[in-house]
């Protein structure tokens, strides 16, 4: 006897089919051991009509124990945390480990490979590509890979990330609000294990297109980290990045670091903020040269002066004089010293007390 399709299955198999990622592992995920290949991504575009755009995967699988979904390069000017899961991939032994790390250090490799925010092979932000399309263009083609593919296999993420070329944060570990209180916790205490006093907690104004919307949709426990920025490589944040990354295997279980137990870390996540409304955020009101009177992580009050922008090729004209909407903290600063009209200058965010 053959097998036997009514019509509502043969729809359902091909509805199932039609959510199936167009992308290949060229590794196994499931077998012991320690192994490297690519996310083969093909597109067929100019540049490659046949073969594949590679993205760099590495595999450690140790007998029984959760598995950790590690990503950096998400955006390809924020270089610390790729630089962290770089040096976590050439000193980790495979003993070490007794559970999985997926390591991507450099996800959105295109953007990575020009230094750019956003993907030069179809100008995607990822962390607004989620959930993604597996018919789409490249950057949702990864973004659907990760949530529908690799996030359910996964029982935590940590997604590193920097302020780039366009601005700067006060370093913080980032945790979604979730109403499985359960989720919550655990992300929480994952936040504290990574070591950083500031923890950002991500609520309604944020966006749900994000790496963090797609850990909550799979309700998988999951850290982003925002290590300063400019768009460079600071050592100091590459170094927080690495050692809270390998407290955080530690505390789920995943990785045996002696690394871990000799490290004098004094810092917990000991202050929770939000950002209560976008219209607390300072945004340049003109073009032209800004004078900041600020940085990340200093208190402000409503009110007071933030700066100037004196308006370009107008050295006659009074400058734009700057005022924080809000008070609070500041968490992250523009880096840019010619604003366009638009520009965040300032985001300011306020104390949060859990209940
Ligand atoms: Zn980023």
């Amino acid at each position: 006897m053959g097998r036997f399709f009514t019509v509502n299955t043969l729809l359902e198999s091909m509805s199932e089919n039609s959510n199936q990622s167009r992308i290949t592992c060229s590794i196994p995920l499931d077998t012991e051991g320690m192994h490297q290949g690519d996310l083969m991504l093909r597109y067929s575009d100019n540049a490659q009509p046949l073969g594949y755009y590679p993205i760099p995967v590495t595999v450690m699988k140790n007998g029984e124990g959760p598995t950790a979904l590690l990503l950096g390069g998400v955006h390809g000017d924020e270089f610390e945390g790729p630089a962290a899961l770089m040096r976590l991939i050439q000193h980790l032994n495979l003993e070490q480990v007794s559970g999985r790390l997926i390591i991507l250090p450099a996800l959105n490799k295109p953007a990575i490979d020009a230094s750019t925010r956003v993907s030069p092979l179809d100008q995607v932000n990822m962390n607004r590509a989620f959930p993604g399309d597996n018919n789409g263009t490249p950057t949702q083609m990864l973004a659907h890979y990760i949530e529908q593919v690799l996030m359910p296999i996964c029982d935590m993420v940590i997604d590193l990330h920097a302020g780039g070329k366009a601005s700067v944060f006060s370093s913080c570990t980032l945790v979604s609000r979730s109403q499985n209180q359960h989720l919550f916790k655990n992300s929480l205490d994952l936040a504290g294990a990574f070591g950083l006093p500031l923890v950002w907690l991500l609520g309604e104004f944020n966006d749900d297109r994000s790496v963090n919307a797609a850990a909550l949709r799979n309700e998988i426990p999951m850290i982003a980290a925002e290590l300063g920025g400019g768009g460079g490589n600071d050592p100091v944040q590459t170094d927080i990045a690495e050692n809270g990354v390998r407290r955080c295997l530690s505390s789920t279980g995943i990785l045996n670091d002696k690394a871990v137990e000799d490290d004098n870390r004094s810092a917990a996540a000991s202050r929770l903020v939000e950002i209560r409304s976008p219209s607390q955020n300072l945004y340049a009101p003109v073009c032209g040269l800004l004078d900041r009177r600020f940085q990340a992580g200093e208190e402000v009050a409503k009110g007071q002066l933030a700066g100037f922008v004196y308006p370009s090729g107008q050295s006659w004209t009074a400058p734009v004089k700057l005022r924080f909407p809000a008070s609070g903290l500041v968490l992250a600063h523009g880096n840019r010293g010619h604003v366009a009209h638009g520009d965040m200058l300032a985001m300011v965010a306020n104390d949060v007390q859990l209940a």
